[in-house]
């Protein structure tokens, strides 16, 4: 579709979302960066945290945790570990994750630092997106 951009969000889990929009902005592992249609094609990693993405004068956002984004000139496909769109996540589900993820990193016998840190790091950004449902 001209001036369009075809999004599509896929995980291990499923299809998260496809969709036709305007414009997507969201957080590569080289910084944040935002598409319109005819964007150069690139690619890049993502990092665990939020995209964006603008359908008329309506913003929505999604978790996006790890992954991969393909860039056309009217594609963008991400390919996530996991992704929720920010009305599905269970804020519950977060809150509990980031207790069990903070209790971890506080025991001195924790040696696996870095897997405690992302579920803290995709905890907190669940919650982050999630706040943004009603916007
Ligand atoms: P948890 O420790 O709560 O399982 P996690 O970060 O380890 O969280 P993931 O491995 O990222 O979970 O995801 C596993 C599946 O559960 C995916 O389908 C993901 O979309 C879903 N999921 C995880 N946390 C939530 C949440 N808070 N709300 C909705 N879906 C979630």
């Amino acid at each position: 579709m001209e001036n369009k951009i075809k999004l599509e969000i896929v995980t291990p889990y499923g299809l998260i979302l496809s969709e036709e929009v305007d414009e997507v902005s969201t957080s590569g592992s080289e910084g944040d960066f935002g598409v319109l249609p005819g964007h150069v094609p690139f690619f890049t990693t993502l990092k665990i945290g939020m995209l964006s993405y603008k359908k008329g004068n309506a913003t929505k956002y999604v978790f996006v945790n790890w992954g991969y984004a393909e860039i056309g000139p009217d594609r963008v496909m991400i390919l996530a570990d996991s992704a929720e769109k920010s009305e599905d996540i269970d804020v519950e589900r977060a809150k509990a994750a980031m207790k069990r993820a903070e209790e971890r990193l506080r025991k001195a016998e924790e040696f696996d630092f870095a897997r405690a840190t992302a579920s803290l790091e995709r905890a907190v950004a669940r919650i982050q997106v999630a706040e943004r449902r009603t916007i």
